[in-house]
């Protein structure tokens, strides 16, 4: 049956710069009412949903390091952009019906949950959308790195990063027309490449803990569904 979920539970990263679309900063509303049109397609094939959001499209550390703040708190202000956008996605989603709840990573309890796994995977057992923000909650690490940690703990079948690119690449394809896209990579060639997936940290968690990552562009229509029925429309990498 084609409508039957490949995975069950599944993590999905969302990056700042995919909620901005087109705009040069912030959050595109077409986009993310959109996206959440995909969050109810998925959820009426039955499938668990936790969503990490990303921060890049309003600050992040590094940037802002490099602008002369101190590395630490133009983190944390990338950390508290992280639950600005979780909170749009929770809106947005919640428009359709859908019962959601935004877990941080920092507490932050007059605006939303604090992440407690057990918990987490009690409102996911529900059928809630769990939206978890503030990354891992600490400096030095990325989105992409509390996607992987919370899809490990959340015991998803698979965490799935949504970009703009339609998987990995043997090399950029906006610069290199005949730039080649795998369809299955692993781990340690992901990482010897140094192929543009996600940092380091955060596939050596996934490799370290078998935790299969796929790689889809969520701009494509439908895609994500196609990606949960176990199509190979973006690149997936295993062991
Ligand atoms: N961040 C952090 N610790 C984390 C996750 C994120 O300090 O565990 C900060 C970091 O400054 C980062 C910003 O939050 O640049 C936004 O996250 P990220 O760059 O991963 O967002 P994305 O690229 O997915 O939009």
């Amino acid at each position: 049956d084609p409508a039957t979920p490949k995975y069950k539970r599944v993590l999905l990263k969302l990056s700042g710069e995919a909620l901005m679309g087109d705009s040069p900063f912030g959050i595109d509303p077409s986009v993310i009412h959109r996206l959440a049109e995909d969050i109810l397609s998925l959820r009426s094939m039955g499938v668990e949903i936790g969503i990490v959001v990303g921060g890049g499209n309003i600050f992040r550390g590094e940037g802002l390091a490099k602008a002369g703040m101190d590395r630490v708190t133009g983190d944390q202000m990338g950390m508290l952009a992280t639950v600005m956008n979780g909170l749009a996605m929770q809106d947005v989603i919640e428009q359709r019906g859908l019962e959601v709840r935004v877990m941080s990573a920092v507490s932050i309890p007059s605006v939303c949950e604090s992440f407690i796994r057990r918990r987490a995977i009690r409102h996911l057992e529900k059928g809630r959308i769990v939206i978890l923000v503030g990354g891992t909650g600490n400096p030095f690490f990325t989105t992409d790195s509390g996607a992987s940690l919370r899809a490990i703990e959340i015991q998803a079948d698979i965490m799935i990063k949504a970009t703009k690119v339609d998987g990995v690449y043997d090399s950029d394809p906006v610069k290199n027309p005949n730039a080649l896209r795998f369809e299955h990579l692993t781990y340690n060639h992901a990482l010897d490449q140094r192929l543009a997936v996600m940092d380091a940290t955060a596939i050596v968690l996934c490799r370290d803990q078998n935790m299969p990552m796929m790689v889809i562009d969520i701009h494509a229509p439908n895609n994500l569904v196609r990606a949960i029925q176990g199509e190979p429309v973006g690149t997936l990498v295993t062991s």
